[in-house]
């Protein structure tokens, strides 16, 4: 028996990101690198016509082959620099194509978090041979001799006793010469050390001598039911799913990270995903003081060789804790215990590349697969969430008091009709006016927020506050540039109007003021107020918006102005007033959730007054004093808001009641793409006979938001159905069907926001 002389066959996926590729090709593995390729391993491999190179991924190995053998080419060699994928990775990657359709070949790629191995820099430290005593000596003899190098150096060194001295900063900023150092060495004074080290993904502002000191805080009643049922879950050997419900500011945070020492504490591991956008230094070193460098963070900030060291030393299990936005999920822990996800109802949990993956189903999907729980924690719940604990598929837990014992703010909600009938025209109404002097003249700070969602195209009458309104899908229509108003779901079309169908108003017409707009209109209205604007044209530099956030911290300025990039994450403990300038925007955007996104961005604009000891107040200006999102969000009545919500996504199949699929076809030619359109129509239709109408419906199609991007057009359909099974079937069939057309493209979006 010759095990040794056996072939072995290998399935690949090569990288190449086009559809009709989308499948394994079978490759012999040489002798030479049997023991090399496995699956996961990047390899170089002949393809195609004159047997080009290109790269792939092995998937499996197997014995047999499934094709002539004289027409299985060899592997070439493993590609040395790149980092293959582990079993598991794998497999996820396979369900996330299954899940929400993609190319394996991006599905692989998106679970691989680095792409190429890149060497770790080698540190040298200059560390004492001697003690302090003798280094004293050692000065004074080189202050005698006015050896002054010598002596910064022994100086800084006596300094740093404990943990000695970096050699470019030795050489560089002390400016101290080689034979120096060496001389140093020659009287075993000093030795020079090298160390590999890793780069630090906690950046230059974490001080690291600072003690991991833990601020021992004591939860609170409500915190400690919370994390004991979730620890006795954890030691019980339970795994399961939790939703914490909290206000910003009840003390979330204390409770994942009691839930998580105990996860540390059994040996297992942790990944921690915070929006990006709420990854700020603050949070950073709150998790670092409490646990050290055990914690590693990833984000988009990194270099490419930061981000691989994050990468080993979680696969080495030196790291324990990852904190990161949506890709950190993909981190390669062995002994995952635990997946987080703050703020999960936010957008950027969602990937808005193919696979269009939700972040909260991969997570679920890891978690199940490797034995770990997760815990969800939003101030506003999505509606899938909440439901499902609804259902009884999440544990659910409520916070309902702010931690620190602050008072949530007042909220006044102001009709900006009635601001017309007063003859008011400016942008501040009369009451934010009135809270604004008072603030300005009490030396406290004020934040105004311009909700820019939607911003292009709402048609809205300023008389009336009138929308006009799909009549078949209760959105608003989106004025295009053919001067024609749209709607996105089902492509009904009307005529823009020019005088208000309702009041008869002429001042009807899409709305449009600027962050840049509103700081004008402050300094004509409060000459003196120190103003700060933060919008993506102040922000457009990678620090501006740690630095702005940071003055108007140190209260170098009184007024924030921004769009909803403000109202994340950062205290400030001296804002008393929040204006909302005009909370509607966000209302009729052409998309089913925009009562979920207001209720969302009114409810953590508030959430922004009143963090420290004075009480704030909030004015949310509006034409839509009665709508539920305003109503509720005013209250902090998520429930309320909930209840109102979910009949309407009932009523309409929206998610979460029923699932969406939202197919794009894509074509530079318009004519080529219309009638690929067509065919796809049918296409759709004969399946949908096929998997039975029961259950499904199909809109569209439509053009897209924008129809035509970067010289392609694009049409959208969209079907929802109450299974997402016979969506994903759909998305398989049509996956595998020919165009006739050339170079058409389909791509798939599930539940897309
Ligand atoms: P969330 O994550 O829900 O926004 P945090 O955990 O950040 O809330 O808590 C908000 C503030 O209240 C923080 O400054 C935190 O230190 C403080 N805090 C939380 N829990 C307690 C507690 N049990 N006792 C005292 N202060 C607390
Ligand atoms: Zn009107
Ligand atoms: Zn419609």
């Amino acid at each position: 028996m010759s095990v040794l002389n056996k072939d072995l066959y290998a399935d690949i996926i090569i990288d190449i990101s086009i559809e009709s590729l989308d499948k394994t090709f079978q490759y012999r593995i040489p002798d030479s690198l049997k023991d090399r390729v496995v699956a996961g391993t990047k390899v170089n491999i002949p393809f195609g016509k004159g047997d080009r190179r290109i790269t792939g991924y092995v998937v499996s190995i197997s014995e047999r082959p499934k094709i002539d053998i004289s027409k299985i080419k060899d592997i070439d060699s493993v590609c040395e620099k790149q980092i293959g994928i582990d079993d598991r990775m794998i497999s996820l990657a396979f369900w996330m194509r299954e899940q929400f359709g993609s190319t394996a070949n991006e599905a692989l790629k998106c679970v691989i978090p680095v792409k190429k191995i890149i060497k770790n820099k080698v540190e040298r430290q200059i560390l004492p041979l001697v003690d302090v005593l003798r280094l004293q000596e050692e000065l004074k003899k080189a202050e005698k001799r006015h050896a002054t190098a010598k002596k910064r150096l022994l100086e800084e060194l006596i300094e740093e006793y404990d943990q000695g001295l970096r050699y470019e900063l030795v050489t560089q900023k002390l400016n101290i010469a080689v034979t120096t150092i060496n001389a140093l060495v020659k009287d075993e004074v000093i030795k020079v050390e090298s160390k590999t080290s890793y780069r630090s993904s906690l950046g230059k502002a974490i001080d690291r001598k600072e003690e991991k000191s833990r601020t021992e805080i004591t939860l609170n009643d409500e915190q400690k039911t919370i994390s004991d049922s979730i620890i006795s879950d954890y030691k019980a050997g339970r795994r399961d799913k939790y939703l914490i419900h909290g206000i910003t500011g009840s003390g979330k945070t204390e409770v994942y990270m009691s839930v998580i020492d105990e996860v540390i504490a059994s040996g297992k591991s942790v990944i921690m995903l915070i929006p990006e956008i709420s990854l700020t230094y603050q949070t950073v070193k709150r998790f670092y003081k409490r646990f050290g460098d055990s914690i590693s963070v990833i984000n988009s900030r990194l270099s490419a060789g930061e981000r691989y060291d994050q990468y080993l030393r979680a696969k080495n299990g030196e790291t324990r804790i990852v904190i990161g936005p949506r890709s950190a999920v993909f981190t390669p822990f062995d002994n995952l215990g635990l997946i987080i996800i703050d703020e999960e109802h936010e957008g950027s949990y969602k990937s808005e590349q193919s696979p269009k993956y939700s972040t909260r189903d991969v997570a679920f999907r890891r978690a199940e697969t490797e034995g770990a729980s997760v815990i969800l924690g939003s101030a506003t719940p999505s509606l899938e969430s909440y439901s499902a604990a609804k259902a009884g598929r999440i544990k659910l837990f409520e916070l309902t008091k702010r931690a620190g014992g602050a008072e949530l703010p007042c909220v006044h909600i102001v009709d900006l009709r009635d601001e017309l009938k007063a003859r008011n025209m400016s942008i501040f109404s009369r009451k934010l006016k009135a809270l604004m002097i008072d603030r300005l003249s009490k030396n406290e700070q004020i934040m105004l927020f311009i909700n820019r969602r939607g911003l292009s195209g709402f048609v809205n009458c300023r008389s009336c506050g009138y929308v006009v309104k799909c009549p078949h899908c209760d959105v608003s229509l989106n004025l295009h540039n053919n001067g024609k108003l749209i709607c996105h779901y089902c492509g009904y079309e009307q005529p823009a109007v020019t005088t208000c169908p309702s009041c008869g108003s002429p001042y009807i017409k899409s709305f449009g003021t600027g962050t840049q707009k509103v700081e004008e209109m402050i300094n004509k209205t409060f000459p003196g107020a120190r103003v700060l604007r933060m919008d993506a044209d102040t922000t457009r530099n990678k620090d501006s918006y740690d630095e702005i956030l940071s003055k108007f911290s140190n209260h170098e300025a009184d007024i924030l102005v921004g769009t909803q990039m403000i109202v994340k994450g950062h205290d400030f403990h001296k804002v008393t007033l929040v204006g909302i300038l005009l909370a509607d925007m966000s209302l009729y955007t052409s998309d089913y959730r925009s009562a979920e996104v207001t209720y969302e961005l009114l409810s953590q604009a508030a959430g922004r007054a009143g963090r420290g000891e004075a009480k704030g107040d909030v004015v949310i200006q509006t034409y839509n004093p009665e709508h539920y999102a305003i109503t509720t969000s005013a209250v902090h009545d998520y429930k309320g808001f909930y209840d109102e919500e979910i009949s309407f996504r009932k009523l309409m199949n929206y998610p979460p009641s029923w699932n969406m699929l939202k197919i794009m076809v894509a074509c530079g030619d318009e004519g080529a793409l219309l009638r690929e359109t067509d065919r796809v129509k049918a296409d759709i239709d004969k399946e949908i006979s096929l998997l039975g109408e029961e259950g499904i419906k199909v809109f569209g199609p439509s053009p897209a938001n924008i129809y035509k991007l970067n010289d392609v057009y694009r049409m959208i359909f969209y079907i929802k159905s109450s299974d997402y099974r016979k969506l994903v079937i759909l998305k398989d069939e049509l996956g595998e069907r020919q165009s006739v057309e050339k170079a058409v493209s389909l791509q798939f979006d599930f539940n897309p926001i």
